[in-house]
Order: C-alpha cells, then sequence, then structure tokens
C-alpha cells in the first residue's frame, strides 16, 4: 500500500489534491484537507505534480 503524506509546513491547504484524485484518497475535514483512504491510491502521482509547494508525497 502506498504511503500517501501531506507535509503539514509546506501545505497551503489549496486542496488541489483532493480535487485532482480521483479515488477518493484526500478528504476535505473541518476545511482542511488530509490523507483520508490512502488504502484507494493508485500511485498515479497526479497530486504530486499539482502540488504547487511540493507538500505531498507518495512512498
Ligand atoms: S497518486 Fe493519484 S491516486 Fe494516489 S493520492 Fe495521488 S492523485 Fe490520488
Amino acid at each position: 500500500m502506498a504511503e500517501v503524506e501531506i507535509n503539514p509546513i509546506l501545505c497551503e491547504n489549496n486542496q488541489l489534491c483532493f480535487d485532482i484524485c480521483s479515488e477518493g484518497v484526500f478528504e476535505v475535514d473541518r476545511g482542511k484537507v488530509v490523507v483520508k483512504n490512502p488504502e484507494n491510491c493508485n500511485e498515479c502521482f497526479l497530486c504530486v505534480e499539482t502540488c504547487p509547494t511540493g507538500a505531498v508525497s507518495i512512498d
């Protein structure tokens, strides 16, 4: 299973990862984007490529 992480120091909560992920890995919880379903990740890396601050990592 992929490890999906949002670096809290780099994240500016623009939620582009949430918008682009078709697998429902991210969720917005009380206005803040979080990793919710990492087991759904298919390692397409779209979120990593889309995040302007480099906050998302897939391992
Ligand atoms: S790598 Fe793809 S499937 Fe995995 S969290 Fe990012 S956008 Fe979603």
